[in-house]
């Protein structure tokens, strides 16, 4: 079902509803960004505020974070989930947000836009069959062991249970080389559309791990024909309680997210 071969023309799949919808494929290019964790409302109120204006299509935000730590901050739940659902009301900002247990699909899916199954997880395949039988779009970002033919294939899992609105996502691989926290694979794009009529975005955050990084990743990105760009910005990285080290500040992602147009538009897309 993920085949470019049964389904020739890439698809388009739309996030959200009313006039705040975002695409992502065929000639669309999705702005997704936000914090890593929902931490508190105030703090992703003004994140919200400051991507909406930059020009994202979609917030992002996790209420169940994946740790690699079991001591580390878990996400503020389904308290997480209401407040995002507000906030992204509030600033007209379509939502996305990580489901990490079977369990949990039916409320994330009440909340959110937009389902994101993590790295760690693309391999969960009752999580998949879960988030299958769901109609709501999907995130599905690559495993960090995974190759993109794995991808398509954990894609199928979702499609085949008659969710046909997968999102795929580039965000990096384990390398050998510990200068960035991952290696990214810009490769992965073309070879994806190859293979796939399904959109695949680029998440340079979680790629490298660090900010003087990731505009040169994300534009590499989007002339390399990705269908979306996912960036993680917070207004005090130093005391963000996930991923602070590897935010833009707002005015980074400002500056970012008009670049990422004029390669858009230098490709022939659209945002
Ligand atoms: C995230 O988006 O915050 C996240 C945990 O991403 P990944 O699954 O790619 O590590
Ligand atoms: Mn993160």
């Amino acid at each position: 079902l993920a085949s470019r071969t049964a389904h020739p023309e890439p698809s388009v799949i739309e996030v959200g509803s009313g006039k705040n919808v975002a695409r992502f494929g065929g000639g669309h290019v999705g702005m997704i960004a936000g914090p890593c964790a929902i931490e508190s409302a105030e703090r992703l109120d003004k994140i919200a505020g400051a991507i909406k204006k930059a020009g994202a299509t979609v917030l992002r935000g996790g209420a169940y974070k994946p740790r690699t730590s079991p001591y580390a901050f878990q996400g503020m739940g389904e308290d997480g989930l209401k407040l995002l659902r507000e906030i992204g009301d509030k600033h007209g900002l379509p939502v996305v947000t990580e489901a990490i247990d079977p369990r949990h699909v039916e409320l994330v899916a009440e909340w959110a836009d937009m389902i994101q199954l993590g790295a760690r997880n693309m391999q969960n395949f009752v999580l998949l069959t879960e988030v299958g039988k769901t109609q709501k779009p999907v995130l599905m970002k690559r495993g960090m062991a995974a190759t993109v033919k794995d991808l398509l294939m954990s894609a199928e899992y979702v499609l085949s249970q008659g969710n046909p609105n997968v999102v795929l996502c580039e965000r990096g691989v384990k390398g050998f080389d510990n200068a960035c926290r991952n290696m990214y694979d810009v490769c992965a794009i073309p070879q994806t559309h190859e293979l796939s009529h399904l959109p695949i975005i680029v998440d340079p955050s979680h790629a490298t791990g660090r900010p003087e990084m990731i505009p040169a990743c994300a534009l590499a990105g989007v002339a390399a024909g990705a269908d979306g760009v996912h960036i993680e910005v917070h207004n005090c990285p130093e005391d963000a309680l996930s991923d602070g080290p590897q935010a833009l500040l707002p005015e980074q992602y400002a500056e970012l997210a008009q670049q990422i147009r004029k390669v858009a538009e230098a490709v022939g897309k659209t945002i």
